[in-house]
């Protein structure tokens, strides 16, 4: 799996980057953070099977990477943000959710093993499996990853905001 961390560093510079530069209205930093929590929601399924296997010795498998890495989530968000989108914060809200398991899913299937999106209605799996290939240095590469990105967007962060206090 990509690290937590990259999975809630990725929808959060991609939400910061779309509302700084194509979001026709700029709306609060708390729907960027939004982005990135949701993020992580995915593997909420890990926590479960923690305490499943508190009282049955269960293999990770039977629980991770099922019912949370669907495609059915964020597509359920989607529709919520779109029936709502009367209300700014509500579509705001809810797209961003969406937006962040989207790219959680992303992720995993590029990256990591692979996803089941249509589950439980078929087995069908998806996964590219990018980083298996190089998986000595897997721990250290994702963590020079998210140490350059989270860096490159404090830098930009930085700047952006400092020279629009002159503008
Ligand atoms: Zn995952």
């Amino acid at each position: 799996m990509p690290n937590p961390a990259t999975h809630l560093l990725v929808p959060l510079v991609l939400a910061d980057l779309w509302r700084d530069y194509f979001a026709k209205k700029r709306f609060p930093l708390f729907y960027v953070l939004a982005a990135g929590i949701a993020g992580l929601f995915p593997d909420i399924d890990i926590a479960v099977w923690w305490v499943v296997n508190l009282l049955y010795e269960v293999p990770m498998e039977l629980v991770h990477r099922q019912f949370t890495h669907t495609i059915f989530i964020p597509f359920l968000f989607l529709v919520v943000a779109i029936l709502w989108r009367k209300n700014r914060k509500a579509l705001l809200l809810f797209s961003m959710i969406s937006f962040g398991i989207f790219t959680h899913l992303l992720l995993d299937a590029i990256f990591s093993g692979s996803i089941m999106p249509f589950y439980p209605l078929s087995n069908f799996s998806l996964g590219l499996d990018l980083l298996s290939g190089i998986s000595a240095n897997v721990p250290t590469l994702l963590a020079a990853f998210d140490g350059i990105l989270l860096g490159a967007w404090l830098i930009h962060e930085y700047l952006k905001h400092r020279i629009k206090d002159f503008i």
